[in-house]
């Protein structure tokens, strides 16, 4: 599956952006179309999710979450229907960033990834241990738990879903984990999703994410199992964004 052996790399731009950054997303487009080898995406703000969409014609745009619900009295919040008909191809779920400042629960994070899937998006889904979680040695639970709390139900094609290691610790720090231990916990990853979905589970692409810059990339997509990247301050600019592009 040519798709899913290619590099998957995804900006996510969390609470940056007005129609001013609509440039850097065309910029990432055009060059993307010479970069056939990798599958490349932006997570906008909601609010720039139908204009980048309209302004960059090959690469992937998503959102960067979403409520479960399909609708109703939730004011502020937007469903994954309500993104899908924006622009939206995929929504990223659980991140750290949401599960800190909004106290989601992996519960919670499952039912959104549930009504991503439902709404007919990709999702993907982020996990991650905190400092004092992989300094006590228990990294590798802590993601179990949370992969097997968060992985959206039922049987999965596996294109539609990603999962992305995003140690906490890593996350616009500047400091990452070693490839050694990177390619350690994305097989061990890969184990908890063989079990979860069977079969379709050895065909889940897994990103890492966490201070991926253009100077780290080719050392940190190397590392065993890592298929693509979920960058956040490096995604921001063409330049830079195009830089771990291109070194995938
Ligand atoms: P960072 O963020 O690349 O700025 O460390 C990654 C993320 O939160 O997805």
């Amino acid at each position: 599956n040519l798709m899913n052996n290619r590099p998957f790399i995804v900006g996510n731009w969390k609470m940056h952006g007005t129609r001013a950054m609509l440039a850097e997303a065309r910029a990432i487009d055009r060059a993307a179309e010479r970069l056939i080898k990798v599958e490349v995406a932006i997570a906008p703000p909601f609010t720039l999710i139908h204009a980048t969409r309209k302004e960059a014609s090959l690469i992937g745009i998503g959102a960067q979450d979403c409520h479960p619900a399909d609708g109703g009295a939730h004011t502020g919040d937007i469903s994954a229907a309500m993104a899908k008909d924006a622009g939206a191809g995929f929504t990223i779920v659980g991140h750290s960033e949401r599960r800190t400042n909004h106290a989601e629960t992996n519960e919670l994070v499952k039912e959104k990834a549930n009504a991503v899937i439902e709404a007919g998006m990709n999702v993907i889904v982020c996990v991650g241990e905190t400092e004092s979680q992989r300094d006590s040695g228990d990294a590798e639970s802590v993601i179990t738990d949370m992969l097997t709390g968060s992985l959206p139900e039922g049987d999965i094609v596996p294109e539609r879903l990603t999962v992305a290691y995003e140690p906490v610790w890593a996350i616009g720090t500047g400091r990452t984990p070693s490839p050694d231990d990177i390619g350690k916990m994305h097989r061990h990853i890969r184990g908890v999703l063989n079990q979860t979905y069977g079969e379709a589970g050895a065909s889940i692409r897994i990103l890492y994410g966490g201070s991926v810059k253009p100077e780290n990339a080719g050392e940190l997509l190397s590392a065993d199992d890592v298929g693509g990247a979920l960058v956040g301050g490096a995604s921001l600019t063409a330049e830079s964004f195009l830089g771990i592009i291109m070194a995938a």
